[in-house]
């Protein structure tokens, strides 16, 4: 729309896709709305939409991800985590998000303290898996409700958002009731139900890259999501297959200025699962932040050793903390700031 168009000229556009049997999607920037007709493409009458009152131009989205991709909203996308009992943290744009926590939640001790020592060290959200996706049906699975109970718990005392993994669509209600964030493991990231049911509820979800998927494959995943009205995806790069054996999976850092470049969507690394080794996550978590990206997930532990899962991949909070003064200086180079949470609690 033209700047500074009515917002009758705007009701008028979006009834006018409706009526086409489109679904019309708004974006408001700092000095146009763009509306986002979506549908099949014989359905839209582009003439008839350039000849309404306010149409500056019609573009037809060319990317087969079309809420996702930067010519439907040109500036960063920013994303909110928290609100309700937890502040708000915000995630995109200039501002970077540090996720922290254990990669499963063992036990309300033993999470609380973990807590503590992340926020402590610079995190302002926290992570924990109550339903872990393992390899193997004998593994640890994690401890489904009772874990989300601790979790808002103590993210509550703590004044943390927090971030868990849904794992199945019979999972999103139960889940959404506790959670400030889902988390989409890479595994199922082409779970187009699951991406549908996260994308029907209005709490952000943080897309995790899938093992095998191609940033096209991603944005697309993405844009499951975004159909559904849910604005609030955050990227997650956490690393995928390739020939190379001496690491976990390889962090593919290219795929964040190509993220940002196709897409207005904040995108953060994970770089715990792509190195599946402690001594290799503060290098790939430093280069994920050079290469522009709006933050970090990452797994901690006191005591690796004890963790049920993925326990040789754990920070140690001391490194953590470490990393985490080295990382605001280089979001600092890219005019980027993790935000710091003032009051001390006890550890
Ligand atoms: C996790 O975050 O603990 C996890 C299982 O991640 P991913 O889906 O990236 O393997
Ligand atoms: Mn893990």
């Amino acid at each position: 729309m033209n700047p500074n168009a009515a917002e009758a000229a705007i009701d008028r556009v979006v009834a006018e896709i409706e009526r086409m049997g489109s679904h019309a999607h708004l974006s408001r920037g700092q000095f146009r709305t763009v509306i986002g007709a979506v549908g099949e493409e014989g359905q839209v009458d582009q003439n008839h939409l350039a000849s309404l009152d306010g149409v500056e131009k019609v573009v037809p989205i060319m990317k087969p991800y079309k809420l996702a991709s930067r010519e439907f909203h040109e500036d960063d996308s920013i994303v909110e985590i928290g609100g309700g009992s937890v502040p708000k943290v915000k995630v995109g744009g200039p501002h970077a998000m540090c996720i922290a926590g254990p990669c499963a939640v063992e036990n309300p001790q033993m999470l609380r303290k973990i807590a503590g020592l992340v926020r402590d060290g610079g995190a302002t959200v926290l992570r924990g898996g109550a339903f872990k996706p393992r390899t193997s049906p004998y593994s640890f699975q994690g401890h489904g409700e009772e874990a989300l109970k601790w979790m808002r718990a103590t993210g509550d005392e703590l004044g943390m958002p927090i971030c868990t993994e849904v794992m199945d669509t019979r999972q999103v209600e139960l889940i959404e009731r506790y959670t400030d964030a889902f988390q989409i493991g890479a595994r199922n990231m082409q779970n187009f139900d699951l991406l549908r049911e996260v994308g029907k509820t209005r709490k952000p979800v943080v897309l995790k890259r899938g093992l095998a998927a191609t940033v096209k494959d991603w944005l697309l995943s993405a844009e499951y999501v975004l159909s559904q009205g849910n604005r609030g995806v955050i990227l997650c790069e956490r690393g995928i297959k390739t020939f190379e054996d001496s690491i976990r999976y390889t962090l593919d850092i290219t795929s964040i200025p190509v993220a940002k470049q196709w897409s207005h969507l904040p995108i953060i690394v994970d770089p715990s699962h792509a190195a599946g080794k402690r001594d290799y996550v503060p290098a790939i978590a430093a280069a994920g932040i050079a290469a522009g990206a709006h933050g970090i997930i990452v797994e901690v532990h006191y005591c690796p050793s004890e963790a049920q899962c993925d326990g040789p991949q754990a920070l140690l909070p001391e490194t953590f903390k470490e990393l985490m003064v080295q990382l605001r200086q280089i979001a600092a180079v890219f005019k980027k700031e993790f935000a710091e949470i003032d009051q001390p609690v006890a550890v």
